[in-house]
């Protein structure tokens, strides 16, 4: 399965990045969505000398959303293959979290990524094929204090993937989950320096994850190989969550 389309949310920086490197490194032609980081620095290519095609699109935005599926299938074609990887936290304990703070974490890490997969899911049903990976995190079925908000999106997602996984699997197209444990990116450098060494001295295999493992299991499920792989929760995890 090479030279697909295929779009990575979040694609911009630390994991989504890694996945978007080696889906293009596998051959596929590969969009990326970014908010905030400057997109000069997302043409720019790895050695394969293919850029990606980064596309500005703010997730929690349906009309954003829209318009880049509409600027891809114009360009490129339809997506074949859809990453969501865009994801925020903004932790507090819940007697401090306010509406807004839980808010936005549901918005971004569970309903944008309802609105992408339904997006790109017409052209993959008419195709009657798909592959559609969801970034959840080991913190779904661990819990994390001051995470609740994040915890309930990325717990979420597992529930979404599986009842949509049974509604799409008679047109061959696939949903499946990657649950990432401690991954060294911009989103674990928010985190206290005390707090993430606590947490890496619980991982079995005693150290951080780095973004290019999470991208190798992606790669997977995306792949070919994986056609008989659907409604799966593949933990990258170092075994932190082992066992749940
Ligand atoms: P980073 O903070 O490094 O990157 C976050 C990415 O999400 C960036 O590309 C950012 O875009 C994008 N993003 C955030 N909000 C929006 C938005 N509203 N619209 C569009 N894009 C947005 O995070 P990671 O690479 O660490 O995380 C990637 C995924 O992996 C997330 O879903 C995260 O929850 C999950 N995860 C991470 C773990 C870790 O330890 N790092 C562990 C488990 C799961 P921009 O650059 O433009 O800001």
């Amino acid at each position: 399965m090479s030279g697909r389309v295929s779009l990575v949310t979040g694609g911009s920086r630390g994991i989504g990045l890694a996945i978007a490197r080696r889906l293009q490194r596998a051959g596929d032609t590969v969009a990326i969505t970014y908010k905030s980081t400057a997109p000069d620095e997302l043409v720019k290519d790895d050695g394969t000398g293919v850029p990606l095609r980064a596309l500005a699109c703010d997730v929690t935005s349906p009309d954003d959303v829209d318009a880049t599926f509409t600027e891809i299938e114009a360009t490129l074609g339809p997506v074949e293959v859809l990453v969501c990887s865009a994801g925020i936290t903004d932790d507090a304990l819940l007697l401090r979290m306010g509406e807004e703070r839980w808010a936005s974490v549901i918005e971004t890490d569970l309903t944008a990524c309802y609105r992408t997969t339904k997006r790109a899911l017409g052209p993959m049903l008419r195709a009657r094929a798909g592959r559609v990976v969801l970034v959840s995190s080991v913190v779904a079925y661990l819990g994390n204090p001051g995470q609740t908000n994040y915890a309930a999106a990325k717990a979420g997602l597992v529930g979404f993937a599986r009842s949509l996984a049974r509604e799409v699997a008679s047109r061959s197209i696939t949903v499946n989950v990657v649950a990432p444990g401690l991954i060294a990116t911009d989103m674990l450098a928010a985190v206290a320096t005390e707090r993430a060494d606590a947490m890496t001295e619980r991982v079995p295999l005693g150290r951080l994850g780095e973004a290019d493992e999470v991208a190798a299991a992606v790669q997977f499920l995306c792949s070919a190989d994986a056609s008989y792989v659907t409604g799966a929760v593949l933990a990258v995890d170092g075994g932190l969550g082992m066992g749940h």
